[in-house]
């Protein structure tokens, strides 16, 4: 772990670094045990350099437990993030645990179809948000990784008035280079990989997956996955 917020120079070789570690772990013809395996250390490599920033002065995000405004919104993710979501669940929910996610997720997705097509903005729910907390938290993906916020009075205003874009959360830039970066080196050791590297809407990626785990075989083989893509 860094022992104090890395400037630019240290969040490139960073994210140069972890492209490289990515790319030997993977290796060229990544078996869902090594994606798992990859996306673990990855988010915790995430973490670390977030965590480094964060405690800066003037840098702590006003994010706490049971604050989850910004969990009101669509999150994409790629399809190393799906698959590691799968597996992190897969490994702690009974069978009848995962049909009840199943249905919940299915329900959410109707949801989400709707709210493409209606003429005013939608409040859209994440359905992993549970009692005001992520469900999912240990295998969140990056996006959620890097939401954060430094004034949570602004996040309930934009939550209160979805309609309303011109508020702006204010953030730490830093934290959102290093996410940036950090993604960035996710795809390109995908891409070096031969997978799609493409971002999906999270939870209707992860229901493919749910109702068909074949999907995760035809992602590994290199193949596109028929959900709703960013
Ligand atoms: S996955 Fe978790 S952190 Fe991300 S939006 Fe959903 S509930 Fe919030």
């Amino acid at each position: 772990m860094p022992a104090s917020a890395p400037n630019t120079k240290e969040i490139n070789w960073l994210s140069q670094l972890e492209l490289a570690r990515l790319k030997q772990e993977l290796g060229s013809k990544p078996q869902l045990s090594s994606v798992a395996r990859a996306m673990r250390s990855h988010f915790t490599k995430v973490d670390e350099a977030l965590c480094a920033s964060d405690n800066r002065e003037g840098c702590q995000p006003a994010c706490k437990k049971h604050c989850s405004h910004c969990c009101h919104t669509i999150v994409y993710a790629n399809f190393a993030e799906i698959a590691a979501a799968y597996i992190h669940l897969s490994e702690r929910l009974t069978k009848a645990q995962m049909e009840e996610l199943k249905s919940t997720l299915q329900a959410s997705s109707h949801h989400l179809i709707k709210a493409y097509n209606a003429k005013e903005p939608q409040t859209i729910t994440c359905p992993f948000l549970k009692d005001g907390a992520c469900s999912i938290y240990e295998a969140r993906p990056s996006q959620c990784r890097n939401t954060h916020s430094l004034n949570d009075y602004r996040c309930r205003q934009a939550y209160d008035e979805p309609s309303n874009t011109e508020r702006i959360i204010p953030v730490v830039p830093e934290r959102q280079e290093i996410s940036r970066l950090m993604l960035s080196a996710v795809a390109s050791a995908l891409h070096s990989a031969k997978l799609d590297h493409n971002l999906y809407e999270f939870s209707t990626g992860l229901l493919s997956v749910i109702e068909s785990p074949a999907v995760l075989q035809r992602w590994l083989k290199g193949r596109k996955i028929p959900t709703t893509q960013a």
